[in-house]
């Protein structure tokens, strides 16, 4: 079996920017990614925009054309796709990882659903869309309650509920509330998230105060049946008519999957993974962590604007070793 120089896990927008960095230093590579290419953007919200501007999501400053400033998911990935193919970097498709094992010789076994490879270098760049925040109450697991949201024609006429009060959420609300949905909104805090996009919160804000979204703020969904839902508002138990639940209450990385690679955390409240902030290399020598997945819990820390630069990072380290 050939050794690889650096194998990376995940195809999103940070592993194709591993990818890219790796052809450049002139080491051989290769990228897995489990689904399609950039597959936690390909499902996201059919109508989802981002809230970065085009230009923050390039990669190797190659032009990110879009007709607003901020660009659409259909924009992404046909960038995506376009930098990824002008580069013609290695990635195998559908085709999972499933565990990274350190050989006494010191390379990487690495099996995944279809092969087995060796490679001096990991890294992973997995991401955190793959695992939902799950609510825990009886109910959850009805095919009437989803954890990610897609389209709103879906939700036409319905009575939905959308619990939390992030971009997901917000987007979500309006665009089924914009589709005829009867749109409820339970909210854990008494606010809409200061994180909410500048220039949709006051559409949320406004729409709320003029009763058109009804919102129960202070309070968190109990149960789920096939007709209704149960919220506990300020110790007061609430049933209402229901459809449809969105349960969009944000998502977290795999954390059995880096568990089983050997990656420490670095304190029990975010889960932070252990790594190196200048050279992105973990508590495993030669084991890398790029992208969203770096930030543990804390999901907000991390962006494809911000966690770019770990490609640079990493490959740099990789070539003076
Ligand atoms: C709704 C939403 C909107 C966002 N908007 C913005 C924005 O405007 N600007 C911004 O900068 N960021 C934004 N983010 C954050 C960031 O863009 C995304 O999280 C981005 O996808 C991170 O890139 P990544 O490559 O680190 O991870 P991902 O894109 O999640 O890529 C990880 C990849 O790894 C694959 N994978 C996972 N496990 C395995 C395995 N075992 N084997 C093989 N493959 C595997 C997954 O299928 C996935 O394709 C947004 C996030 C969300 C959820």
């Amino acid at each position: 079996m050939k050794q690889i120089d650096v194998l990376i896990i995940g195809g999103g927008p940070i592993g194709i920017a591993c990818g890219i960095e790796a052809k450049k230093a002139g080491l051989s590579y290769l990228i897995i990614e489990k689904g399609c290419l950039v597959n936690s953007l390909y499902h996201y919200p059919i109508n989802m925009q981002f809230f970065s501007t085009s230009e923050l999501l390039e990669l190797d400053n190659i032009p990110f054309i879009s007709a607003e400033n901020k660009p659409r998911r259909k924009e992404a990935l046909e960038y995506y796709r376009r930098v990824s193919n002008l580069h013609d970097l290695s990635i195998h498709l559908f085709e999972t990882v499933l565990g990274v094992h350190k050989q006494v010789a010191g390379h990487f076994e690495i099996e995944t659903s279809k092969s087995k490879y060796t490679a001096s270098h990991v890294i992973v760049a997995t991401g955190f869309y793959d695992f939902p925040n799950l609510l825990h109450i009886p109910g959850e697991d009805l095919p009437k309650v989803s954890h990610y949201y897609n389209d709103p024609h879906y939700y036409a006429n319905m009575e939905v509920v959308v619990v939390g009060a992030s971009n997901s959420s917000v987007d979500a609300a309006l665009e089924c509330y914009r589709k005829g949905a009867k749109v409820t909104m339970v909210v854990r805090d008494n606010a809409i998230s200061s994180h909410v996009k500048y220039w949709v919160k006051p559409d949320i804000e406004n729409r709320i105060a003029e009763g058109a979204i009804q919102v129960y703020f202070n309070s968190q969904l109990t149960a789920i049946s096939p007709s209704t839902v149960t919220l506990e508002k300020e110790g007061k138990s609430i049933t209402l008519s229901n459809d449809f639940v969105l349960a969009l209450t944000g998502y977290r990385p795999d954390f059995n999957f880096l568990r089983q690679l050997g990656i420490t955390t670095q304190n029990d409240v975010d889960l932070l993974p252990t790594f190196h902030t200048k050279t992105m290399e973990t508590n495993i020598e030669n084991l890398y962590l790029a992208g969203v997945v770096c930030g543990g819990l804390n999901t907000h820390s991390w962006f494809i604007e911000n966690s770019r630069i770990h490609a640079k990072l990493i490959i740099q380290h990789i070539i003076r070793h």
